[in-house]
């Protein structure tokens, strides 16, 4: 359902017959059905033209002749090979091109449904960057600018799917809980204008802005980052402190600690210069398994490949719990985020 642009489509038609109030969110799925059907070249002409439709009348977005113009000709552009019932979108591009519509300036800030506040900026090619309370998205001259929302939308939506294993809760709020045994998280509305933490033992709170809107995507994304931003500070407090002890018990030696933000590997050991790097996303692991990916790092020092003697060498130094959670580490890499 989510990713059917039909259904997403006709949910927008549907919200422009209701009520005004509501146009907002209907071009918000517009803007989400055109992304989605960017692939399927029978949509996305009609949705196309109905951003067009919703420029022309000033309907959830800015009244604007000439972007509606553009929608127009795109939707009819696409039309060309396959046209079995566009004369309405035809007989409206028309009627456009007879207005001459001038083009206006690019609003230099949008409001979008769902999505956020959004600045545009021109430049030589897309991109985009991540503000507190904000997107800054960059445009190539001449482009529509709403399809610089599309891209935006679709490239925080597909962040959020490649985040699948312990991804936010659909409505985010004030309920965001992770409870790790050496690391916990929460989220509050806080008072200010920016966003801040507070620390209690081992349990942080994101402090996010007063007005924060926890259902658009841009905050999402920002609360992501807060989240990870204080799984770090958690790693660098607790880690190195771990390694030192677990080295001063086993005799076993290193040079440095590092804390990476790795997913897909929990530790390293460096032979050349006896380094070793620790993910932050350890944190989410029971206190034996870290000490198992400390200790397995530490071992490394004397027995560099994965052969039988060291996994006897874990034992030996860690206990055969530790060398059994080791193994079983190993076996699964860990998935990633908060
Ligand atoms: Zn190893």
């Amino acid at each position: 359902m989510a990713n059917n642009p039909y259904a997403l489509f006709q949910q927008a038609a549907a919200l422009f017959q209701t009520d005004k109030s509501r146009d907002c969110e209907a071009v918000a799925l517009l803007y989400q059905s055109l992304y989605e059907s960017s692939f399927r070249y029978r949509m996305r002409p009609e949705v196309a033209a109905w951003l067009g439709w919703a420029h022309q009348n000033g309907r959830g977005v800015p009244k604007d002749e000439y972007t509606a113009l553009m929608w127009y000709r795109q939707a009819v552009h696409e039309l060309r090979h396959n046209d079995p019932n566009s004369t309405w979108i035809k007989a409206h591009a028309e009627h456009m091109e007879t207005q001459h519509p001038q083009s206006t300036p690019t609003p230099n800030e949008v409001h979008v449904w769902g999505l956020g506040r959004i600045k545009i900026k021109r430049g030589n090619k897309y991109s985009y960057s991540i503000h507190d309370d904000y997107a800054e998205i960059t445009i190539t001259q001449g482009a529509i600018y709403d399809l610089a929302v599309t891209w935006l939308w679709n490239d925080l939506q597909q962040r959020e799917e490649s985040r699948k294993d312990s991804h936010l809760p659909e409505v985010l709020d004030e309920t965001l809980r992770r409870d790790y045994p050496l690391f916990q998280l929460r989220l509050e509305r806080g008072n200010g204008t920016t966003f801040s933490h507070r620390q209690e033992g081992t349990c942080y709170t994101i402090l996010a802005p007063r007005a924060i809107r926890f259902e658009e995507r841009i905050s999402r994304e920002v609360i992501i980052r807060h989240g990870l931003r204080l799984m770090k500070l958690a790693a660098e407090e607790y880690l190195p402190k771990r390694l030192k002890e677990l080295a001063e018990r086993t005799g076993l030696s290193y040079s440095e600690c590092h804390i990476s933000h790795g997913n897909s590997t929990l530790g390293s050991f460096y032979a050349y210069d006896k380094h070793i790097d620790l993910s932050m996303h350890l944190m989410k692991r029971t206190p034996l398994e870290i000490d198992a990916v400390i200790v397995h790092e530490l071992c490394h020092g004397v027995e560099f490949n994965h052969y039988n003697e060291f996994h006897y060498a874990v034992e030996r130094y860690g206990g055969r719990e530790l060398a059994l959670a080791d193994r079983h580490l190993f076996d699964h890499p860990t998935p990633i985020d908060i």
